[in-house]
């Protein structure tokens, strides 16, 4: 990440659609740089439609997402993968290879500088350096979502976008993130069914329903019993 640059993201009037299925509807919403939004709502409600269109993996029916005023839609070059880091479902790694040539592929791909320090540094951080010459293959699930975010902070990326990072982790592994998630200022997209967690880490706290945005607080102003008690209001399912 070069020195002085931002990552604040910009969404316009996004919608998304799946045959008769509105997934997102017109959502507007801006991150500031450094800012650390979380998105909560319930099953169904867009959330995992609306990070992967900021992540450049799903395609809008309409609307814009500008990152760094750069529209992605428009520019989606090598550039947008450099400057976001993605953990979601798909782990985006390779079986059959081990996890430092995982690592090693996507360090290359990102051209990162010694990049052999930086895998091991990383592999040390989330756990994984006495199984770096492992097949991804032979992990369990918990291991492979740690690889998975060393795999989406090998390149330092100014933003990271996380959907459901704490499935599969154990209370060491959850510790872990924590730490990965407030050790440098970063602009940061969580989605998370851990209401208390995801209050607790972010700056900002939204909820979606029904592919909308409902719901919009500052994290810091709320306690847990009274984001309960909204998001029991305005989380309602399909
Ligand atoms: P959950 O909390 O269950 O993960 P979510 O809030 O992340 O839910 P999305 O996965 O974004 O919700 O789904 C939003 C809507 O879009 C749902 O009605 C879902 O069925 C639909 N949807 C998502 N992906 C597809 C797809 N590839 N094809 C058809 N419909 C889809």
């Amino acid at each position: 990440m070069s020195e002085g640059a931002t990552s604040g993201i910009r969404i316009r009037r996004l919608t998304k659609t799946y045959g008769r299925i509105r997934a997102l509807h017109q959502i507007n919403l801006d991150i500031q740089t450094n800012d650390f939004l979380t998105i909560v709502g319930a099953n169904g409600a867009g959330k995992s439609t609306l990070l992967g269109i900021i992540a450049g993996l799903i395609r809008p029916s309409r609307g814009q997402v500008l990152l760094d005023g750069q529209d992605m839609m428009q520019d989606r070059d090598e550039m947008v993968g450099y400057k976001i880091g993605v953990l979601a479902d798909h782990a985006y790694l390779y079986e059959e290879l081990t996890v430092y040539e995982n690592l090693q592929f996507y360090g290359r791909l990102y051209d990162v500088r010694s990049l052999n320090d930086k895998i091991e540094s990383l592999l040390e951080r989330v756990g994984m350096i006495s199984r770096s010459k492992s097949m991804v293959k032979t992990l369990s699930r918990g291991m492979r979502q740690r690889v998975a975010l060393a795999r989406a902070m090998v390149h330092d990326p100014p933003v990271l976008l996380l959907d459901e990072p704490y499935v599969g982790l154990d209370q060491g592994g959850m510790d872990m993130l924590q730490m990965f998630l407030t050790d440098q200022p970063r602009t940061v997209l969580l989605v998370t069914h851990d209401l208390p967690r995801g209050l607790e880490v972010s700056d900002r706290i939204a909820i979606m329903s029904r592919g909308r945005m409902v719901y919009e607080a500052t994290s810091t102003d709320l306690s847990f019993d009274a984001f309960d008690q909204v998001y029991r209001k305005f989380a309602v399912m399909m």
